[in-house]
């Protein structure tokens, strides 16, 4: 392969890595990248330093290259230094390269790999880019024995979110949250309540599946609240409705039963937070509809009160 090409590419890793100044006698990133051809990025406020010229390499070797523009490539290198010995011109090819021996000094970037420096959570700007990253989480183990990630649905500026626990059997086929028995009580409490599953938010604390239905593991909620505490942070809903324990107790952080809960208005940074029981616990429990009816009342009255935006 081409040496101006490897060494291009290796560049651009350690451009993408954040790296501004290569230890290789001083040179800034950015002008060995001119030098050898590639687009330049936005001059930023850090200090630059220059090379005396910037003429096209003629050589193949990226050492001739550099000292044709004055760089002092022959100089000892700091200890410092994170450059990979030169490749030579017998290179494999582009397949091969992660096995060689020069390369794994560096920073192998497979063609596979979906993020080289994954961006956190809280800096995600859409409810769509929550979506794309939940499909491809592997931040806890359940990724790998669920069919799909279930990120939420519903108006991305919705005034009321619904928050239940974890993807059942038929979300986690769809990939759609709420979507089986208890998802259809939901629809129908939304519906006692004047609203649509369209104009609401449903998200679960959980993004993937446990495993024949199990309660969430704390890891997994260490590892998946990020999502929908950025989900909120987003939407900034009105009013929250914690279905059932699971969801109350990660959101307000507590582990006072559901019982004790309900009835109250709760703060979630500031939010109000209304607690009732699970869709699919009413299920099993008809007489818990009368007392969750009243809750999502409560939550239909700080909709009305609170100022119209
Ligand atoms: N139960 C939940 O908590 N969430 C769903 O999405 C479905 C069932």
């Amino acid at each position: 392969m081409d040496a101006k090409l490897l060494l291009r590419r290796y560049l651009e890793q350690r451009r993408e890595l954040g790296e501004s100044e290569l230890v290789l006698d001083s040179l800034h990133v950015e002008d060995v990248m001119r030098l050898l051809g590639a687009a330049g990025k936005p001059v930023t406020d850090a200090p630059r330093r220059s090379i005396r010229e910037l003429a096209p390499a003629a050589a193949q070797d990226w050492r001739a290259s550099l000292r044709d523009a004055g760089v002092n490539v022959d100089a000892p290198v700091s200890s410092s230094a994170s450059f990979p010995d030169p490749p030579n011109e017998t290179s494999p090819p582009t397949a091969e390269i992660a096995n060689d021996m020069a390369f794994k000094k560096g920073i192998v970037v497979s063609p596979n790999e979906t993020e080289l420096i994954p961006s956190p959570i809280e800096k995600l700007r859409s409810l769509d880019e929550i979506a794309a990253k939940v499909h491809k989480c592997t931040r806890c183990p359940l990724y790998a024995t669920a069919t799909n990630g279930v990120p939420g649905e519903g108006h991305p500026k919705a005034e009321l979110v619904c928050v239940g626990e974890a993807p059942g059997a038929k979300e986690d086929e769809t990939g759609r949250p709420f979507v089986g028995q208890a998802g259809q009580l939901l629809t129908k409490i939304l519906s006692a309540i004047d609203l649509t599953r369209e104009q609401v938010f449903i998200c679960n604390v959980l993004k993937h599946r446990p495993p024949g239905n199990r309660n969430p593991l704390p890891e997994e909620v260490e590892a998946c609240s990020p999502y929908l505490i950025r989900q909120l942070e987003l939407i900034k809903p009105k009013v929250i409705v914690a279905f059932g324990t699971f969801a109350a107790q990660t959101l307000l952080q507590t582990k006072i039963p559901l019982g004790q809960l309900r009835g109250l208005v709760h703060r979630y940074h500031g939010i109000p937070l209304i607690v009732t029981y699970h869709p699919a616990a009413l299920l099993r429990n008809p007489a818990w509809k009368r007392p969750t009816w009243e809750d999502v009342k409560l939550a239909r009255r700080i909709l009305d009160s609170a100022p119209r935006s």
